[in-house]
């Protein structure tokens, strides 16, 4: 990041909410939205999935591609094994907060790196808004440090790096709280012992591994892109276990 901090340089046209509405339009099922899967039950010639209401749907396969955090709370009949199962046990420690900020007396296309251990970590212009205020956005390493965000109180965090800003709206979401992410973007554990590095994405009989946290380092973990391209992958393995007991 330090070498290129616009590696995400890349902006969807009309937010990510237009790139989520693309891919649902082209699914030819029904979307159930608010079904919480519990468990996984994969009995040889089909798989059977429980909801948090005991709902129960039957399938030839089932792609799992919720976050790893939240891989612990679902039953898997057989259990995981090898590098998905440490993963589910220890889950993966990205924590990154994002916070959104309008901001007065801040120059044009500004990048800082905090080298202390403060709120903000990294702040940098997104857009001049065209009145003199401009849109920011920050990261902080650390939710705990970030649970009060109103204007006046960053204000104070963003003039570490710029002593005579002034912050007039804020908009954040702490992913870590939601229980459906219980995390952010993905981050390698740094303690995986033996099952450092390796792969834990490997899909075993009719349960597919998909998500961006289960993306292979090449298809870039913890990102949009690593998301399109797991699911790319899965679409391609749900063919060929269809395939396999025939369509
Ligand atoms: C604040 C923030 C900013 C980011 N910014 C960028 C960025 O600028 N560029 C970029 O490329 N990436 C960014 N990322 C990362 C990117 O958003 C993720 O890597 C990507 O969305 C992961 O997609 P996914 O489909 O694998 O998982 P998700 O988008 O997390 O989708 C998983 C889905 O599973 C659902 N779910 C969870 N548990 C269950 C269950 N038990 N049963 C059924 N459903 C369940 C969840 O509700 C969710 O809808 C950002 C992430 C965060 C948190």
């Amino acid at each position: 990041m330090l070498d290129d901090p616009d590696y995400f340089s890349h902006v969807i046209d009309g937010t990510t909410a237009v790139l989520v509405e693309g891919i649902a339009g082209d699914v030819r099922g029904t979307i159930h939205l608010g079904w919480t899967a519990t468990s996984i039950d994969d009995r040889g010639d089909h798989v059977v999935v429980s909801s948090d209401r005991h709902e129960v749907v039957q399938a030839r396969c089932v792609v799992l591609a919720v976050p790893v955090n939240v891989w612990s709370r679902i039953t898997f009949t057989p259990l995981l094994q090898g590098a998905s199962r440490a993963m589910a046990e220890l889950g993966q420690p990205g924590c990154s907060v994002k916070v959104w900020m309008v901001v007065r007396g801040a120059p044009p296309a500004f990048r800082g790196f905090g080298v202390t251990d403060g709120a903000l970590v990294y702040v940098r212009t997104e857009r001049e808004l065209g009145d003199g205020t401009s849109l920011m956005v920050g990261f902080g390493w650390d939710p705990t440090l970030l649970t009060v965000t109103d204007p006046p109180t960053m204000t104070l965090h963003l003039r570490e790096f710029l002593p005579h800003a002034e912050v007039l709206a804020t908009d954040l979401v702490d992913w870590n709280a939601e229980v459906e992410s219980s995390g952010t973007w993905y981050s390698r554990p740094s303690n995986q012992g033996s099952l450092v590095g390796e792969f834990f994405g490997e899909s075993s009989g009719r349960l597919v591994i998909a998500g961006s946290d289960a993306a292979p380092a090449e298809l870039h973990p913890g990102s949009i892109e690593g998301a399109l391209a797991m699911g790319r992958r899965a679409a391609r393995e749900v063919l060929a276990i269809i395939g396999s007991v025939g369509s």
